[in-house]
């Protein structure tokens, strides 16, 4: 069983101007990089977990998903990143399905899949349904990132390279001594 960051995909990781599924409105936020490669060289590992009701909405295709998603992971794997699944919702927010966050189907899979130990895992992202996925899916906790809204108790920050700061302050690295945190 390993130690997850759980990674909401827009807002988060890329610019959210609504909807973003064309590869010309790819724009990776700032902090990313920097922030995964030292949650990865802490040990963690890293997974995308975003709900997509574009395509439930009919705005876009899931092929339309992938093509995006794809390059995103591209993009980050030149820069020494491997983000080792992508588990998204397509389902409109009507539908009733078990998978939108803040359900926790989609960590489920993850433990399942992953072999995440969840209560070792935390979810950043930047809206209170991630906050409330790790509450639900009793992840050892959430950051928020971003001035997107109140975020009650969840700790807010600017961005993805202080969120990881904060959980590598806040927790012993999955695996290794202390010390092997830069
Ligand atoms: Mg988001
Ligand atoms: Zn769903």
């Amino acid at each position: 069983m390993r130690a997850f960051v759980f990674l909401d995909r827009d807002g988060t990781l890329v610019r959210d101007a609504g909807y973003p599924h064309r590869i010309a409105d790819y724009a990776r936020l700032p902090g990313v990089s920097e922030g995964l490669r030292q949650l990865q060289a802490a040990g963690y590992g890293l997974a995308i977990v975003t709900n997509q009701s574009g395509i439930g909405r009919g705005y876009f295709s899931e092929s339309d998903f992938w093509t995006f998603q794809n390059h995103l992971v591209q993009d980050l794997g030149r820069e020494g990143i491997t983000i080792e699944r992508t588990f998204f919702c397509p389902h409109h927010p009507d539908a009733g399905c078990g998978c939108r966050k803040p359900e926790p189907a989609l960590l489920h899979r993850a433990r399942a899949e992953l072999g995440a130990d969840l209560t070792k895992s935390w979810v950043i992202g930047d809206t209170f349904r991630d906050a409330a996925l790790a509450e639900r899916s009793r992840c050892r906790g959430a950051i928020l990132v971003g001035r997107a809204e109140a975020s009650g108790e969840t700790p807010r920050v600017a961005d993805l390279a202080e969120a990881a700061r904060w959980i590598l302050r806040a927790a012993s690295p999955p695996d290794g001594p202390r010390s092997a945190v830069a």
